[in-house]
């Protein structure tokens, strides 16, 4: 943030409270922003505290009365007409309209209940379709985060805080202006050919179609992607925000899971992938880094990330080559042998994240790449009994299913679902069922939360393996 420089070529009121000076060593804020009145009896207002409301209650921090407001349009402002808030936590300041008539900005209605990201030079006004203009709102500290967005994005949408970074790219909290809903914004950078060159995405052609179907998608378990923009050295995402974090630090925190929590994160993580196949794709890199988590309840909805990204870069791009994680990759992909590799590489990984969840450790593990291969290659790993003690028979034997080496021979993912560890434990649909509306995702589709629930057809016989 940038102190904003002066501004005196405007042509502005002259009813300005006066502002103290110097206020730190009075112990009183700073403003962070004006109204500057609009009307010849309202005064222009500094903006200090966190909340603000104008309305005819005596309780607002800008009553409007008689005295102040032409009384021909008074019956047009409600008790509490508008808050404007200012959230320290996301450095974001937005309007929220509480009237029955209306609030308008810049001649736009904001619709009782309704939030706006309030922006410099912003008009706020009242009555039929907004006649009656009370301020000019203007923020004193000058927001240059946002010129991090590309110009594309940054018209719709205002910065906030860092969430974190992956193998390919930095994710950044943003709020949609005209909502204030919080998205996830992704910024990939594309990756540099040997001769200095950046890598473009694909045919364009091509690409707008990929970017079509993801962003058909919609699964209550899978992120919904909102928009995708490309510059000339990143790819920008919008993307849902997931409040939770991702799986890998669920399952390293010190909280204990218990099979029982495990199975209701699995079962959605499942059914996600089982759409994404239903749709025609593969996610070739599914790890608990790509599973976000929508809040920090020990039971709570699970969303994929990541899916198809792989489909939008060229060949040998980062995506390619650096996110590549190897502990969780079907031997099938390493082996190299198979021109073609098909769906069944996703129910491999899943098998190594469902070890994982309910061990805490990796079924394939070595520092050296060679030993992890073939590892891999070989299908060989043990449920060490110290660990494994505690978890049922169902769900080593869903595992033991799941990383078969041959991808022929390995088990689909519907036959996942009509596994007995999730197909007979009804209860714990219902509950996936019951968290997945609660949190208001679109699924009635997915998750029929009857009293009639049935667990899936069984569609196949358990194999009984031996490692
Ligand atoms: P990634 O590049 O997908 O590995 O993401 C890097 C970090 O950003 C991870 O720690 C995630 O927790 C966070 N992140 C990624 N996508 C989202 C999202 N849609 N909502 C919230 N956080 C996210």
């Amino acid at each position: 943030m940038k102190t904003m420089g002066n501004r005196t070529s405007e042509k502005l009121p002259d009813t300005l409270t006066p502002l103290s000076v110097p206020q730190e060593q009075n112990n009183i804020k700073l403003p962070w922003g004006r109204l500057y009145s609009c009307m010849e009896k309202f005064k222009s207002v500094d903006l200090t505290l966190d909340t603000i409301t104008l309305g005819r209650a005596e309780q607002c921090t800008i009553v409007v009365n008689k005295n102040n407001f032409p009384e021909s349009t008074m019956l047009n402002i409600s008790k509490i007409h508008f808050t404007i808030i200012r959230d320290e936590y996301t450095d974001l300041i937005y309007l929220k309209d509480e009237s029955k008539n209306g609030t308008f900005i810049n001649g736009a209605l904001v619709g009782r209940g309704n939030r706006n990201i309030l922006q410099h030079d912003d008009v706020l006004s009242v009555g039929f379709r907004g006649s009656q203009k009370l301020f000019v709102f203007k923020l004193l500290e000058m927001d240059e985060s946002s010129k991090l967005l590309p110009p594309e994005l940054r018209k719709k949408y205002k910065l906030s805080r860092f969430l974190g970074k992956g193998a390919c790219g930095e994710v950044h909290l943003v709020f949609e202006k005209t909502t204030t809903k919080a998205y996830a914004m992704k910024k990939i950078k594309k990756g540099v050919y040997s001769s200095g060159n950046i890598y473009h995405l694909d045919h364009p052609n091509k690409i707008m179609n990929e970017v079509k179907i993801l962003k058909s998608l919609s699964h209550p378990c899978v992120i919904k992607m909102k928009e995708i923009v490309e510059t000339d050295s990143d790819v920008c995402m919008i993307l849902e925000y997931m409040d939770g974090g991702d799986l890998t630090s669920r399952i390293l925190s010190i909280r204990p899971m218990t099979e029982q929590n495990v199975k209701c994160l699995f079962y959605q993580i499942t059914l996600a992938v089982q759409y994404l196949h239903s749709e025609g794709i593969t996610h070739r890199d599914l790890k608990p880094d790509n599973i976000l988590l929508a809040n920090d309840e020990t039971e709570t909805v699970v969303k994929l990330t990541d899916f198809g990204l792989s489909k939008f870069l060229h060949e040998y791009t980062v995506m390619k080559t650096i996110c590549g994680t190897p502990q969780y990759v079907a031997p099938e992909i390493i082996d190299g042998s198979y021109t073609e590799y098909s769906y069944q590489v996703d129910v491999w990984s899943l098998g190594v994240i469902l070890f994982y969840m309910l061990s805490k450790q990796l079924p394939f593990r070595s520092t050296e790449r060679a030993v992890l291969n073939k590892l891999i290659l070989t299908g060989q790993y043990t449920f060490n009994p110290i660990v494994w003690s505690g978890v049922s028979s169902d769900a080593k034997d869903l595992i033991k299913n799941m990383l078969i080496v041959d991808p022929n021979e390995r088990i689909s993912i519907n036959e996942v679902l009509a596994h007995r560890w999730i197909a007979d434990d009804v209860s714990m649909q219902h509950r996936v069922a019951q968290i997945v509306q609660n949190e208001g995702s679109n699924s009635e589709y997915y998750f029929d939360d009857s009293e009639n629930l049935q667990p899936p057809p069984k569609k196949f016989k358990l194999m009984e393996t031996t490692v």
